[in-house]
This record gives C-alpha cells, structure tokens and sequence, in this order.
C-alpha cells in the first residue's frame, strides 16, 4: 500500500506551497487506502523556531489535511520528531563509514570556506576537495578517539544517477556535480540528506512527494538509498508556485502563510481547493472540488488570488444550501461582525446572521465583507458618508418624512416575519397611498436602512432585518 509523508522543517509558518505538497501526500494516500505520515524534520538546531511545529499542525488540519500517523497522533513509527531519533542516525551513519561509503572529515570551518571559493573561481559545483577522503581507516579513527571535532562526509561514488520523477520524468545528474555532503554533523545532529533517507527508509514511504527545490537532492538521496542496499522509493517533485510575474511566490504580492487565510474569512476547503489546482489538472471544467472530489479527480503553477475568492464563492454559495451550512458560517462570521462593529455578543442570534448572509450570499465572496460592506444589517448606520448624504439629497427630506411612518408601522406589525414578496407588496402599498413611485419608496427605505447603495434588494434587506431592528433604525433616523 501507498505509505506517503509530508516531512516538513518548523522553521515558520505553513506557506501556500507547503499546504500543497501536503495535499497532494493526502490525497495519494486517500485515493487508494495508504497511509499519511506527518513527520518533523527538526534537526537544524541554527534554524529552529519555536512553536513552528505546533503552527504548522494546526494549519495543516484548519485546511482539512488529515494524518494517519504523526506526532500526538502515534502510530508505529514513533517518535514523529527527528530530534528523538538520533540514535538511529547515528548508527546509519556508523555503517556507512564501515562500509567506506562515508568518511570522516576533520576540516575546519576556516578550510571549508578556502575550498568552497576555490570551488567557485573553478566552476566546480561539488564543493569539497575531498582532502580527508584519503585518510587511512586507523588515522581517521585515532584522530577521532583523540577527541578531534569532526562532521561525517558520504562519498560519492563516480558514475550517473538517474532520478526517475513521477512529475519531471528521467532526470540525469553525473555524480562529479554532486558533493561529498555533510550527513553528521559535529553536534552529533544528522543533516537533513540523512535523516530524510534514513527515515522514509524505517518508516516505509513509498511516494516521497516533495518541492521542486528538493530535485537537486535526489541524487544524493538516490546514492544513499543505492549504499544502503535499499529499495528507492518513487519521486514526485511538485513545480514552485510562482506569483503572476513569474517570480518565486513571495509576500511580496499577497499572503503566503496560510493561516492569514483563514484569518481573512476564506473556508478551508476553498483554500485547500484552491491550491490543489495549481499545477493540477483535473481533466474537466469543473473546478470545484471538495476533499472527496479532489481525491478522485487527476506546469509550473502561477498564483492568481483573484481565482481563490472565486472559488471561496463557490464554496459559500454550497454551504448555504443548507441550514446547518449557514449556521456554520454565521459561527464563523460573529466574532468577526463583534470585533468589526464593536457589538455586544448577545444582541446577535446565529439564526439572524445566518439569515443574513443567505440575504446576501449573491453579493459577496467571502463572509468576512459583511461587516465592512453591509454593516447596517448589525447597527444603525452613519449616515454621514458621502454616498449617504448624496443619496439622502437625492430622495429629498420631505418623501423619507412621509414614507417613514407608514414603513414603520408596517414593519412593526409585522415584527419582521415579512417575506420577500409580502414585502415588496407592502412597499408597493405604500407608494401608492403617497402616490410615489416605488422606486423612490425603494430609495428612501433604502437609505434609512442602509445608507449605502450597496446590498441585496430593498424587499430583501426589509424582509431579513429583525423586526426590533427595523425600529430602532426607523426611530433613530426620525430623531
Ligand atoms: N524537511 C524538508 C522540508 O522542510 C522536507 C523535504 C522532503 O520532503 O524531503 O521541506
């Protein structure tokens, strides 16, 4: 069976492309009943921060990217963290010098830095001379039972390697570009090329499915897996994402870390349906997939934002075909619509934003427009903006004063279970009892409502503002 993994480094926060590759691992793993393995590559105690690992989880499971083994998860591979599994590394890295397909190499920083220039003014892309390679067995191990620092070096044996990529088809690397890479450091710590090999290795992976960032590493990865003795499991490096520019995906233009998307109102499944499309293609027109479509469903990949608030669109208008999906949103929206307009929780139902936003559905791409767009469903408005005046001018003091009254005592009778139609039959009546047109009734109600122009239709608005609101709004406004 499928064993897949998403390895990634806490080092920050889930970036957009990180969210995919993870994706991508579940939704391998789910398509045919294998498995998912969350493990955290924190070995690179220079580059740790703290409480990544924890941002990172939670963001992988606000977007719906569920593991089946993993840290605080379990399973048969524990433990999950690389920085507990040093033994094993160590030991790996053992056989490999008995083996002579790794040495030890006591070069100090100061030599390092030398050779890598020299390196560079050559052209030489595989950076170290190998000086400590032609240490004898013994010296090289005297020097290190004399208490000598040393960093343990793999050996990179002549030839050709050949990655076979699920994504970049047959890749070829001649092994004269490919370093004596650093597989132990000093600290005792593994690099990085080991730990990844040894572990998806002990942990069964069948798929490694990584960045395209990582391709340059196969190689050596492929090498160790050959030193071994192992069976190389399959490559998919999945290409970057790019901004429309074409320019690597930065912050530059827009957000990268995922939980800033989930704090700008997008649902989950419109970011994970958003990203699974770059560089996917589903074979249909239809873009719209929820985790089961995306599973069944099967370039480098240019980020348009305008395409996510599309598809978030998409996925707002499916979850308001439901009550409960409603419901949900309107628990999602709240705290936003509290914070945004300074509200009292316990003046605001569900039930009343959920109404809301079924009002508005149409109108909006994502729930968290409501606030700022249609604040007047929450509070009485201003008034003061320019629109308002202008529109206020527009319709004329003297209709607001005559089609004010009549419009509130309509709505209080009706305590705000008017439907739309019974509405717009009211606001009809009403027109007609002045002998106005209804659409400067429309207008004057609209801007006593609202203030603003924007919004669902007037029959609408009236029919799913509450009763008691309507009145509060109709009284302040003839204050
Ligand atoms: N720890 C690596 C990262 O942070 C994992 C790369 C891989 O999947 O092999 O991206």
């Amino acid at each position: 069976t499928t064993r897949v993994r998403f390895a990634p480094s806490p080092t920050g926060y889930l970036h957009l492309g990180g969210l995919r590759t993870a994706l991508y691992n579940y939704l391998l793993a789910r398509q045919d009943g294998g498995k998912c393995i969350l493990r955290i590559e924190d070995t690179d105690q220079t580059r740790y921060v703290p409480g990544a690992a924890e941002s990172l989880t939670r963001a992988l499971e606000w977007a719906g990217v569920k593991f089946d083994e993993g840290p605080g998860i379990g399973g048969p591979h524990e433990p999950y963290h690389q920085s507990e599994r040093l033994d094993l590394y160590k030991k790996h890295a053992d056989i490999l010098i008995e083996h002579e397909h790794a040495y030890r190499c006591f070069c100090s920083p100061e030599r390092l830095s030398l050779v890598r220039l020299e390196a560079q003014k050559t052209g030489r892309t595989a950076s170290y001379d190998r000086k400590c390679a032609m240490l004898t067995k013994q010296e090289s191990q005297e020097r290190a039972d004399s208490g000598e620092q040393f960093v343990v070096r793999m050996k990179v044996p002549e030839g050709k390697t050949i990655i076979q990529d699920e994504v970049h088809g047959k890749v070829e690397f001649s092994n004269k570009e490919v370093d004596d890479s650093v597989l132990m450091k000093s600290d005792g710590y593994p690099t990085y090329h080991l730990a990844n090999v040894v572990d998806d290795h002990a942990m069964g992976i069948t798929h490694v499915i990584r960045g395209q960032e990582w391709l340059p590493s196969a190689p050596k990865h492929v090498i160790l897996y050959r030193m071994f003795g192992w069976e190389v499991p399959k490559f998919a490096h999945v290409p970057l994402l790019l901004n429309p520019d074409r320019s690597k995906l930065s912050k530059r233009t827009g957000d990268v870390n995922v939980e800033d998307y989930r704090d700008k109102g997008y649902f989950p499944e419109a970011v994970a349906n958003f990203v699974a499309l770059l560089g996917w293609h589903p074979g249909s027109t239809d873009e719209i997939f929820d985790m089961d479509g995306l599973t069944k469903a099967q370039s480098n990949a240019v980020v348009l934002r305008e395409k996510l608030d599309w598809i978030n669109k998409m996925h707002l208008l499916r979850r308001a075909e439901t009550q409960q999906g409603l419901l949900e949103m309107a628990a999602m929206l709240r705290p936003k619509i509290e914070a945004d307009l300074s509200l009292n929780p316990k003046e605001l139902s569900n039930d009343y934003i959920a109404r809301v936003i079924e009002t508005l559905k149409e109108r909006i791409k994502n729930i968290y427009d409501v606030p700022s767009l249609c604040g007047y469903y929450f509070q009485t408005p201003s008034y003061s903006s320019e629109e308002s005046v202008a529109y206020r001018s527009k319709v004329g003091d003297e209709t607001l004063r005559t089609v004010l009254p009549t419009a509130l005592a309509m709505f209080k009778a009706n305590s705000g279970e008017l439907s739309k139609e019974d509405a717009k039959q009211a606001l009809k009546a009403i027109a007609d009892e002045h002998k106005l047109k209804l659409p400067v009734v429309m207008n004057a109600l609209r801007y006593t409502v609202s203030g603003v122009k924007v919004g669902a239709g007037v029959p609408e608005t009236l029919a799913t503002l509450d009763g008691p609101q309507v009145q509060v709004k109709f009284v302040t406004r003839q204050r």
